[in-house]
């Protein structure tokens, strides 16, 4: 057995995911060829994309495709287009996204892709030919039933329609099952823009239920003001009757004890680039967001920034993890050990996949389905998902993230013996 060396923050990501995969398979008691199944991607393309330039010459791009594992159905994951793309990053994204569509029990298996590019230093059109080579150079291994990419870094529904459109020449006929967070036009799915931050409240809303928080008098703060964080703090308002006392940005946050107003605080940062200098508020650093006097916290920004140094100055009684790992294994026991409730990223933040899946079976059904049935859905899956973790949480008599990764890799676990892989 691999061991967990030093602070997994120090090894390379793919490392990490299997340090916490094999905690996982210790508490199920995984034998060992499952385990051996597990801890690799099923299947992994590397491929040099040519792409001719505007000025006429051809530069090459390194890209991958990663199938992490297929065990449960087709491989889904996105897309991302980065300067600083590893295939470790690909392989631990894929892995992540196995065990999130697993403890979501999603009929899909997990993947990612990434090209090594500078999107900001491409033009339109150099953009949209390396797109569709990249979709050539993979197209025998992806495809409804295979394999159904999606938007991540850097990549838009624009790009989804570029890709979807050369994927449907290689079939001969249009195919809107390949690739989901597609344009509206191109049959992308209804309550795909707030569907992370939506699947988020619906887990908050059974996170106040077991913790015993009141949210129609809740005080909630929020590091990030992109996709996840302001439909974050419209929502947490809208749904609840929450009070968002704090939100920042990159160049910091601001904080009310008596509330931000969302409208407000959105027609400010739209105005001047931030929400930092919105009037009648104080303003807070990044650092002391996560400290503020508050009963819900949701760190919609960066990884690592609940650490072993802050995790005991956390005030909040609900930690919603909309970002990608925002908390260190370190910081989990520390707020565990306090009793700090928290809703692990690949639960709290899966409603943005759901959604994909949901775009998946419309265009697959060929069937569109109103914005209230696609609520509705998600609520159901996302607090189902919720009650299961908390139930495995409390049965291993651990904090909910290692719940949810006993959830998702027993699940895995038995359809690949059930196949017959192990
Ligand atoms: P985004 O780029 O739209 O927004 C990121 C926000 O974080 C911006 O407001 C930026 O100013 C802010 N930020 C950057 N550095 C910061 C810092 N040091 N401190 C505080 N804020 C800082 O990104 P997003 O789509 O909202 O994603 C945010 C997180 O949520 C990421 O971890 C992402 O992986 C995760 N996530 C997003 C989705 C989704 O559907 N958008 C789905 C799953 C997970």
């Amino acid at each position: 057995m691999p061991q967990i060396v030093d602070s997994p923050r120090t090894l390379n990501p793919f490392a990490i995911a299997q340090a916490q995969f094999d905690a996982a398979a210790d508490l199920l008691n995984l034998d060992s060829g499952l385990r051996a199944v597990l801890r690799e991607p099923v299947r992994e393309l590397h491929v040099t994309l040519p792409v001719r330039m505007d000025d006429g010459n051809v530069r090459t791009f390194k890209a991958f495709r990663v199938q992490y594992n297929d065990a449960r159905g087709p491989s889904k994951g996105g897309i991302r287009f980065h300067p600083d793309e590893t295939i470790d990053t690909v392989r631990a994204l894929a892995a992540w996204m196995t065990w999130k569509t697993a403890v979501m029990d999603l009929p899909l298996g997990g993947g990612k892709g990434g090209i090594i590019c500078n999107p900001k230093s491409l033009s339109e059109r150099e953009l949209e030919r390396l797109s569709r080579a990249y979709v050539n150079a993979i197209a025998w291994i992806i495809g409804p039933e295979r394999d159904i990419p999606a938007p991540d870094v850097y990549t838009t529904p624009q790009i989804m329609g570029w890709m979807m459109d050369e994927f449907s020449k290689h079939r001969g006929y249009t195919t809107p099952g390949v690739i989901t967070g597609k344009p509206m036009t191109l049959w992308g799915s209804l309550g795909r823009d707030d569907a992370t931050a939506r699947g988020a409240m619906y887990a908050i809303r059974e996170a106040a239920k077991v913790v015993g928080v009141d949210l129609s008098k809740a005080r909630v703060a929020i590091q990030g003001f992109g996709n996840a964080g302001t439909f974050g703090m419209a929502l947490a308002q809208q749904m609840f009757g929450c009070t968002v006392v704090a939100v920042s940005d990159s160049r910091g946050g601001i904080y009310n004890p008596e509330g931000l107003d969302y409208r407000e605080v959105h027609a400010f940062k739209d105005a001047t680039g931030s929400v930092v200098g919105f009037p009648a508020a104080q303003t807070i650093s990044n650092v002391d967001i996560l400290e503020v006097d508050a009963e819900i916290l949701i760190p919609a920004a960066l990884e690592h920034q609940i650490t072993a140094a802050n995790a005991g100055r956390v005030r909040a009684k609900i930690v919603a993890e909309e970002a990608n790992g925002p908390t260190v294994p370190e910081a989990d026991d520390i707020l565990f050990s306090r009793g700090v409730f928290v809703i692990p990223d690949f639960l709290c933040n899966a409603g943005g996949v759901t959604v994909s899946y949901f775009e998946w079976v419309q265009n697959q059904r060929g069937m569109p389905w109103e914005l209230e049935e696609v609520h509705k859905r998600l609520d159901r899956k996302m607090t189902r998902a919720f009650n299961e973790t908390l139930e495995a949480s409390r049965r291993y008599q651990v904090d909910m993230r290692k719940g949810a990764y006993c959830v998702a890799v027993g699940r895995v676990a038995e359809a690949v013996r059930a196949r017959g892989w192990a």
